[in-house]
């Protein structure tokens, strides 16, 4: 999956994010939809939803967590967790996480 997309058919719609609150030196998320770094997100889902894409978007256009975390997994690991290192520790002892 790739580039951009995913945008309401009728461009009327528009759904409404929340500013996650987060202080400036925190990670920002990555936008559902675009990719771009986004403090906003679309509570129903749990996503991040930056404010441009917001006013494009319909919830039925709009992946699913899981959906989410699974793109942004595939596309790069997030700067602030070390995916290497998390796997590394899952198999070297019986995952302690969830
Ligand atoms: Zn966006």
């Amino acid at each position: 999956m790739g580039g951009r997309g995913r945008f309401g058919q009728d461009g009327l719609s528009m759904v409404d994010v929340t500013h996650d609150g987060t202080p400036k030196w925190w990670p920002a998320e990555n936008c559902c939809v675009c990719r771009t770094p986004t403090r906003f997100w679309f509570t129903p889902r749990d996503v991040a939803l930056c404010p441009p894409c917001a006013e494009t978007a319909t919830e039925s256009s709009l992946p699913t967590k899981t959906e989410w975390f699974a793109a942004e997994r595939a596309h790069a690991p997030r700067t602030f967790v070390n995916y290497d290192l998390i796997n590394e520790l899952a198999t070297a002892r019986p995952p302690a996480m969830s």
